[in-house]
């Protein structure tokens, strides 16, 4: 029978997103939970949340609830599974343990299915013999045909044991939603472990189960699991259950052109999220990796993608993931959010990072340098930086002097271009007068750049080059060449770190 070779028919479809929790969720789990998710919503289907935790070695409840927590805080929503109950549950595969062992004794009663008892030595053996014989390497059969009272004695004995799936010959063809016509040779396989014992299916036994009883029409997954289709095929066909329609979504790959990897850098979501990039960011960013709009639009939001989203523009070509325009995206939907929003974002961002602490309503402190601050000094921050932010740690790394009790420079980056160093001590001094005697309450940038326009229009050094004064000055409050300007940071940094560090400078030029 051809799986899926129906005509498109994408009424009532259900699809369903099926990680592990056997690591953090990855770049790539979302590309395929958001694809799913769009497929489901624009098709206005449903969509299923099932977590695959057969393999209890390596699946953990802190990698479960990293997958849920950040799929959440990305918006995608599901409309079955872990927390949402529905009628198909409950959809943690250890959960499901008992459904599995009804159809694995079906398959094991109706011959379809047998208990192997070959050690691994003896497996080994078998491999090694074929490939002698240049055969590719399989299973050799050695356990299919044992007897019950056999299979009993041996189970008896306590001998370990797994069972194996009786792989029919024949050539299965799927018609895939994204890579066509696929054909594959079932005879290759071999017949494969699908239980460790009937408590225990492994992934390709269980997958089916389950995407028959949770009445799965489409599945939507990478790539790399293209090989187990025809296996997963086979094991339906065996227990009368119609294929699910398949589509394998491409690669994503380095800019090194391999496949996406940690050599790339981090591929978790929550690494992200903490280098403070935007939900809405990485939801734009990560559907155009292996999908494309019809037009040239490039901004979407998570309702335009589900609006523009169809199978047919999934790519074949496997998605190069390029840094560069997630920051793009990232700054743009910065850029977009209000002074307000923005202060909110920063603040959280701080706290999850342990910059500051929140002291009481609308109070923070910030551990390093003890400045008291509110909500109205990040709207400030951010309207006087944001434009060049790409990510919310930028903040930390262009900004560090804002957050830091000591900054630290050389000497010389004081000095502007070539002024003498006996000027530059001067001009520090200067801005000591001045800045001591600007009143607390008045210290905000507009009321600063007054005083300081007086004085340079009282001097005419500073009259014809403004830089003597206010580069030596925006230096000693930020120890770097590139910064805000020096009345923001006055501002920002309050008047007693302010003098502080103009002191600091005074005895550098010493
Ligand atoms: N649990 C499998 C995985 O995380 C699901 C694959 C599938 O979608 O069938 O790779
Ligand atoms: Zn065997």
């Amino acid at each position: 029978m051809e799986a899926g070779l129906q005509k498109n028919n994408f009424e009532n479809t259900r699809v369903r997103m099926a990680p592990s929790p056997t690591g953090f969720l990855h770049i790539g789990s979302v590309r395929t939970t958001l694809f799913n998710y769009l497929f489901a919503k624009h098709y206005k289907g449903t969509f299923v949340l099932r977590i695959e935790d057969t393999d209890v070695e390596r699946s953990t409840l802190e990698f479960e609830k990293d997958i849920i927590e950040n799929l959440k805080w990305l918006g995608i929503d599901w409309d079955e599974g872990p927390e949402k109950e529905g009628q198909y549950g409950p959809y943690k595969q250890s959960q499901r343990l008992d459904i599995y062992k009804q159809y694995l004794q079906k398959l094991l009663d109706e011959d379809k299915a047998y208990y192997c008892f070959c050690t691994e030595e003896e497996l080994e053996a078998q491999y090694q013999d074929m490939a002698s014989r240049g055969l590719i390497p399989k299973y050799s059969g050695h356990c299919d045909h044992f007897d019950i009272e056999e299979i009993k004695q041996k189970l008896l004995e306590n001998k370990s044991a797994v069972i194996r799936f009786r792989m029919p010959n024949k050539i299965i063809e799927i018609n895939d939603l994204v890579r066509g016509h696929l054909k594959f040779d079932t005879s290759l396989f071999g017949d494969i472990i699908i239980a460790k014992n009937l408590n225990e299916p492994l992934y390709n036994f269980a997958v089916v189960i389950d995407d028959y009883l949770m009445k799965i029409t489409h599945v939507i997954r990478g790539d790399d699991h293209i090989s187990n289709t025809p296996k997963q095929i086979v094991i339906a066909e065996a227990l009368d259950i119609t294929p699910a329609t398949y589509a394998h979504i491409s690669t994503i790959l380095g800019p090194d052109k391999t496949r996406l990897s940690k050599r790339h850098g981090s591929t978790s979501i929550a690494s992200y999220k903490q280098a403070g990039y935007l939900p809405e960011a990485l939801i734009n960013f990560i559907a155009l990796m292996g999908w494309h709009p019809s037009g040239d639009q490039e901004i979407f939001s998570l309702e335009q993608l589900i609006d523009q989203f169809t199978v047919e523009r999934l790519l074949k070509s496997p998605a190069i993931f390029n840094i560069q325009k997630l920051d793009f995206f990232n700054n743009h939907y910065l850029q977009k959010k209000s002074p307000e929003e923005m202060s909110k974002i920063i603040i959280d961002f701080l706290l999850e990072n342990k910059v500051i602490i929140k002291q009481g309503t609308d109070q923070y402190l910030i551990k390093d340098n003890n400045l008291k601050i509110n909500e109205s000094w990040f709207t400030r921050l951010s309207q006087i930086e944001t434009k060049k932010i790409k990510k919310l740690s930028d903040f930390l790394e262009y900004d560090d002097y804002l957050f830091q009790e000591k900054i630290s420079y050389e000497p010389n980056l004081l000095n502007w271009k070539d002024a003498l160093l006996n000027d530059t001590a001067l001009a520090i001094d200067k801005c000591i007068d001045i800045v001591s005697e600007i009143e607390e309450g008045n210290f905000k940038s507009e009321f600063i750049q007054i005083i300081f326009d007086r004085c340079i229009s009282e001097n005419q050094i500073y009259q014809k080059n403004r830089g003597l004064i206010l580069w030596p000055l925006r230096v000693a409050l930020s120890g770097k060449k590139d910064s805000a300007g020096p009345y923001e940071i006055l501002e920002l940094i309050g008047k007693e770190l302010s003098l502080k560090r103009l002191q600091e400078a005074k005895k550098i030029l010493r």
